[in-house]
């Protein structure tokens, strides 16, 4: 399981930006509206004063959804580093440890996959688990082991408990 950086990355931008500056015209809005209500301005400006501020409640309102599932995206992810050897965590233990549901879990976990804020995952529905259909390039990279040729000093980089052939000399090299 790896986060996608770049993806989560952009939409914590983007998430903040709709609350800021969405937060803004919401408020600016609001002022006008008080304004028309106050004065000579008939029915129909402070209806449209409204359903403009519908809308820019609801770019607002999607930042902070946005927000909240960047949150949880770095929550489940920080997580899923613990079960890495194990390969999958349950959705009962995320809701545990996330004091949420199970189903919100779910939910939120499907919104994440769809998003492509997280890789190499997918939901086991029968098993409720997360399972890591790929491990993250960390862990990949610290299986390898760089190991010292006894034949021609060569260095070459090895799997954890695994034989090779020296790329050099082509004598055999344990790890
Ligand atoms: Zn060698």
């Amino acid at each position: 399981m790896r986060k996608n950086i770049n993806k989560v990355n952009s939409a914590k931008s983007s998430s903040l930006i709709k609350i800021f500056v969405g937060g803004f015209f919401f408020a600016c809005t609001i002022s006008v509206i008080i304004d028309y209500i106050n004065g000579p301005e008939g029915l129909e400006d402070i209806i449209i004063g409204f359903v403009l501020l519908l809308g820019i409640g609801w770019i607002v309102l999607s930042g902070f959804r946005q927000s909240k599932l960047v949150s949880n995206t770095i929550k489940y992810c920080n997580i899923a580093l613990n079960y890495e050897k194990q390969g999958k965590v349950s959705i009962n233990t995320l809701a545990n440890l996330t004091k949420n549901s199970e189903e919100n879990v779910i939910k939120n976990f499907e919104t994440i996959l769809n998003k492509g804020y997280i890789l190499g995952t997918y939901i086991d529905y029968s098993t409720r688990e997360i399972v890591f259909s790929e491990n993250s390039s960390k862990e990949v990279y610290s299986e390898y082991e760089k190991v010292v040729c006894s034949n021609c000093g060569g260095v070459n980089k090895v799997q954890k408990g695994k034989s090779t052939e020296c790329e050099y000399c082509g004598s055999i090299i344990n790890n």
